[in-house]
């Protein structure tokens, strides 16, 4: 692409992107007419109604799976899987320190203990190296955020896994139909979790869904029952024998019915964002001071986001200054995704989850130290967030890569 150094538009030069990004709306009357049959039912309850039901079958056909739980959030669907895999008081789960709050508040409310691996640089996912330092006789379990639709790489971290005898939990909720191998990402792990919350690839308002993978087939009944009190509801009858405490996680008829015109949605629409993430790719490789996202071999993401990092050694101007001058030139955007890494959270700073109390810190003897993981904390000082979406046109792409060079051009060192 020719280098462009022409004035920017934050010093009064002619903006890049003038027309408006492509828009369109996410309902329409394929989801009117569900609910309107839900209603019909009599029934909004998931046992006695047939949405929940047959949005699981057709979630199990996409996925190519025998086995999912519907739960009543993404963050439950992955307190669901730890339930049903034993996650229990003290146990340690290593997951990713950028991440959504979700992924961690299972783990809390089992009273199990967060531990942090560090994350590689460009791909912004669990780095399986760091995965493998943090085991300890106490590790039970680990949670593989797909982020921002990218995979993790799954084949070297389930072989870490069976190595130790550890459950692998995916948090799919930024990753729908993301491909490794030719597996979906969601499969490959002994559960795959899914939010349908309001800004995920797909909505029912709030939601989540739970892939059972697990050859066992009592870990799927223990699912299914985890996310209902723990009562099991597998015919007419239901059993009420509680021996241990699960939350309720039910999603209703209504979340289920608008959740089946979705899924029809969903395979339109990742491929988009694939295209449409794959394009300013291309765009941005190889422009000094503009680092693109990696996504490892033999992968597809289906890019919830679009993140970049900043070389800033190569460029003059700060991480925020970037920022700035890329939305003058019309491409909103945001210097870094969430504010700080999990574990600088005063939860994990202070030892305390539960308030006036230790628990469940006082279990274990990991501490949460600034710095702890440098390649994760780096990603959060230097990366650019864009905003994606299926609606966005090759148009709104091409400008947002021009604007993405013009800038990088007019702070190169
Ligand atoms: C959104 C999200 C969650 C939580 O999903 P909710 O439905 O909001 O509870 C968990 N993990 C990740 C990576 C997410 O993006």
């Amino acid at each position: 692409m020719a280098i462009q150094t022409d004035f920017l538009a934050i010093h009064g030069g002619k903006k890049i992107k003038t027309a408006p990004f492509g828009t369109g709306k996410r309902f329409g009357l394929e989801e009117a007419k569900e609910l309107l049959e839900a209603l019909e039912q009599d029934t909004l309850f998931y046992h006695f109604g047939t949405k929940v039901k047959t949005f699981l079958q057709h979630f199990n056909a996409l996925y190519g799976i025998q086995h999912s739980v519907a739960a009543s959030s993404g963050t439950a669907a992955i307190h669901v899987a730890l339930g049903a895999a034993g996650i229990t008081a003290g146990d340690e789960v290593i997951t990713s320190p950028i991440t959504d709050q979700g992924t961690v508040v299972g783990i809390l409310y089992q009273n199990a203990i967060p531990v942090f691996a560090d994350l590689e640089p460009y791909s912004f996912n669990l780095d399986p190296d760091s995965i493998e330092r943090m085991i300890t006789p106490k590790t039970k379990a680990i949670i593989a955020v797909h982020l921002a639709g990218t995979p993790c790489r799954m084949d070297q971290i389930m072989a870490i896994a069976n190595k130790h005898g550890l459950i692998v939990i995916e948090d799919c909720a930024q990753s729908y139909l993301a491909k490794q191998n030719g597996r979906l990402t969601g499969t490959i792990g002994h559960f795959g979790c899914f939010s349908t919350n309001d800004f995920k690839h797909i909505s029912t308002g709030d939601g989540g869904m739970v892939a059972v993978n697990h050859q066992d087939e009592e870990v799927f009944m223990r699912a299914h029952a985890f996310a209902d009190k723990n009562y099991s509801r597998f015919d007419s009858s239901v059993t009420r024998k509680i021996s241990s405490l699960a939350p309720n996680y039910r999603m209703s008829e209504l979340q289920g019915a608008v959740g089946i015109a979705q899924l029809k949605k969903l395979p339109g629409l990742c491929a988009r964002r694939t295209e449409l993430g794959e394009m300013l790719t291309k765009m941005i490789e190889g422009i000094q001071g503009i680092l693109p996202p990696d996504v490892p071999a033999n992968s597809v993401s289906t890019y919830w986001f679009y993140m970049f990092r900043l070389d800033l050694d190569l460029l003059t101007c700060s991480r925020e200054e970037f920022s700035e001058a890329l939305r003058e030139e019309g491409i909103p955007n945001q210097a870094g995704y969430i504010a700080e890494v999990l574990y600088k959270q005063p939860l994990f700073s202070n030892r305390s989850a539960y308030p006036g109390t230790e628990y469940p810190f006082s279990l274990t003897e990991q501490t949460y130290e600034a710095g702890s993981c440098p390649e994760a904390e780096k990603i959060l000082e230097t990366a650019i967030k864009l905003p994606m979406s299926e609606f966005f046109t090759n148009q709104d792409m091409e400008e947002t890569g021009r604007a993405i060079v013009k800038v990088a051009a007019y702070y190169k060192k």
